[in-house]
């Protein structure tokens, strides 16, 4: 995007907490646009894939014809963002997913999907990120997975106390368990339009 004043960030718009996200982002950058079409990708410097039903995105995704070009475009370098369920999307392989449950395969991480359970399927917790700041980042997760396993080139930028792995980076993709844009942290949504700025 150099040289442009301001990126234009799309936010997948098929389901899921999409509006949230498209308010978080319009707080730092002027021209945010929901994602709908295939022929909406091209123009666009970064995507973001919201929270919601993993499952579900998918399918209509693939409907809409959106999964496949958006995939080839972030492999090759479109800046992305995902949360939860978009985690779930941007990963290569998935644990617990419902039969047929396809991804994007972009970030090389296997998550497991609803990893906490019945009992324990929401919460908030404050964790120490060393790389959004000295702040801990106040961490909203509603049926959320983890990352059970990653490759070497992803870097861990956020776990539990016990070690499980809920926020990574690998390239131009960054990837939450959790749910910034719904907690009012924007350290994630700047990260992101960093990533895209310097793309
Ligand atoms: N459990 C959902 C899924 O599998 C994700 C939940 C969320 O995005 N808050 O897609």
């Amino acid at each position: 995007m150099a040289g442009k004043a301001s990126p234009r960030i799309g936010v997948l718009a098929l389901q899921g907490d999409f509006r949230e996200h498209i308010a978080s982002l319009t707080e730092l950058v002027a021209d945010v646009v929901p994602l709908r079409r295939p022929e909406e990708i091209d123009g666009l410097d970064g995507v973001v894939i919201p929270g919601g039903e993993s499952s579900v995105m998918d399918k209509l995704s693939r409907a809409f014809g959106v999964a496949e070009p958006l995939g080839a475009a972030i492999r090759g370098g479109l800046p992305t963002y995902g949360t939860c369920a978009g985690m779930i999307m941007l990963s290569a392989r998935i644990t617990d997913g419902i039969a047929g449950q396809h991804t994007l395969d972009v970030l090389d991480t296997t998550v497991r999907r609803n990893a906490f359970g019945n009992q324990n399927d929401s919460f908030e917790i404050d964790i120490p990120m060393p790389d959004l700041g000295a702040e801990p980042v106040h961490a909203v997760f509603i049926r959320a997975p983890v990352v059970e396993q990653h490759g070497a080139s992803v870097d861990v930028i956020g776990a539990l106390p016990d070690g499980q792995v809920v926020a990574v980076q690998q390239g131009n993709v960054l990837a939450s368990a959790f749910h910034p844009e719904v907690a009012g942290e924007d350290r994630f949504h700047r990260r992101f339009l960093d990533i895209v700025r310097r793309a």
